[in-house]
């Protein structure tokens, strides 16, 4: 088998593991997926999904995605835990740079890196996060079992956690900076009916503040300049994501390929970016619906893509 992948893909998400099944079973036989975690993306944080199709009842994000990595690796996929740092491209071949080990080659990529929760910027979120701030409830909600806790956003991350929070604990006070939502409307009214859950609108955090300990309290300003002060010992914050980009950075600070301003991938309906060989899916292209169906059907039209190509640089 030669060094040269026929394959790099970068990202273990749906959108990463889809793409190694479409390539692998397509007839590719020298892909490799390099995954920094364990494989299965962001959707693992997920206490709860009911939009995957074809799933039904009460599944979590691990459950949903646990076996899509056997799946893939019975067609052939190897998987490689490693952190990349940079792809680049010259002379038609791409290199994919990792922490701590060799470079390797490929003749194409497939981009699937995600994204990750924002910071939402007020005072005190830098000094507490992990310390009484969280971007996880299926995995921080459980410390907070009997007690208050606030969920900052409102989107469909905010209100979901929101709910499943509520389930743990006494109280959450779910503050939004608007009076409406992003969120799904059917999520909105399962919210507006959860008894424990209080709405505190029009309001965003001012202070997070706390002690040795941790959290225990935080200041919420409304749109008038009011500050209300709620003593909780935990904060979830949910306001959005930022894509992970930094491997196309390349030695100049330029990127490898054309992105938005937004730091999003740009591709064309192939999930071809401007760079021949290099496609980008899931969470980190442009005008991504960011849902687990639609990353892997990002993997899916990019794997048969890379198929055709890889087939016209090898043979012709
Ligand atoms: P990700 O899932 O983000 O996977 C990217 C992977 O790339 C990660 O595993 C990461 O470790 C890896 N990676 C990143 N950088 C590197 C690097 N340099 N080297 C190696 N590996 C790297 N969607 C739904 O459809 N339904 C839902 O109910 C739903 N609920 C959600 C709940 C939460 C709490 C969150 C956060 C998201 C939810 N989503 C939901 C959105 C969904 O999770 C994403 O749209 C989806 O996971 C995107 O898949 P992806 O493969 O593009 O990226
Ligand atoms: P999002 O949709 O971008 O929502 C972020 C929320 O945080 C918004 O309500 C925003 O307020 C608020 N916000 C942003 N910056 C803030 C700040 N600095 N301070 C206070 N509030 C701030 O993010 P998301 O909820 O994480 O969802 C991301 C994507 O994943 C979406 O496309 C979503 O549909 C998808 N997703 C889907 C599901 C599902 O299908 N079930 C579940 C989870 C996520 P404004 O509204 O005022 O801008």
């Amino acid at each position: 088998m030669s060094n040269i992948l026929d394959c790099a893909i970068i990202g273990g998400g749906p959108a990463g593991l889809t793409a190694g099944l479409y390539t692998t079973r397509g007839g590719l036989e020298n892909v490799t997926m390099f995954e920094k975690g364990m494989p299965g993306g962001q959707i693992t944080l997920s206490s709860e999904i009911e939009n995957y199709p074809g799933v039904t009842g009460e599944i979590t994000g691990m459950d949903l995605m646990m076996p899509w990595p056997e799946q893939c690796q019975k067609f052939g996929l190897k998987h490689e835990m490693v952190n990349v740092t940079r792809v680049t491209k010259n002379a038609d071949i791409f290199t994919i740079e990792i922490e701590g080990a060799d470079s390797v080659q490929a003749h194409s990529v497939i981009m699937g890196t995600g994204s990750r929760p924002r910071r939402a910027g007020f005072a005190g979120e830098d000094e507490f996060i992990g310390r009484g701030i969280s971007t996880c409830a299926t995995c921080d909600g459980f410390f907070y079992k009997g007690k208050e806790v606030v969920v900052v956003g409102g989107g469909d991350t905010a209100l979901e956690e929101a709910l499943y929070l509520a389930k743990i604990c006494a109280k959450v006070y779910l503050v939004h900076r608007r009076d409406t939502f992003r969120s799904s409307p059917n999520t909105v009214t399962r919210v507006k009916n959860t008894e424990n859950i209080e709405l505190i609108l029009n309001s965003s955090p001012d202070e997070v503040y706390g002690d040795a300990m941790g959290v225990t309290g935080i200041k919420v300003k409304d749109t008038d300049g009011k500050i209300r002060d709620i003593k909780v010992p935990g904060v979830f914050t949910f306001v959005g994501n930022d894509v992970n980009n930094q491997t196309l950075i390349q030695e100049d600070g330029s990127f490898l390929c054309d992105m938005n301003e937004q730091g999003q991938v740009v591709v064309d309906i192939s999930m071809a970016t401007s760079v021949a060989g290099l496609y980008a899916t899931g969470d980190m292209r442009i005008a991504s619906p960011k849902q687990v169906v639609s990353a892997a059907g990002d993997g899916a039209v990019a794997a048969l893509q890379v198929i055709s190509y890889v087939d016209e640089k090898l043979n012709g």
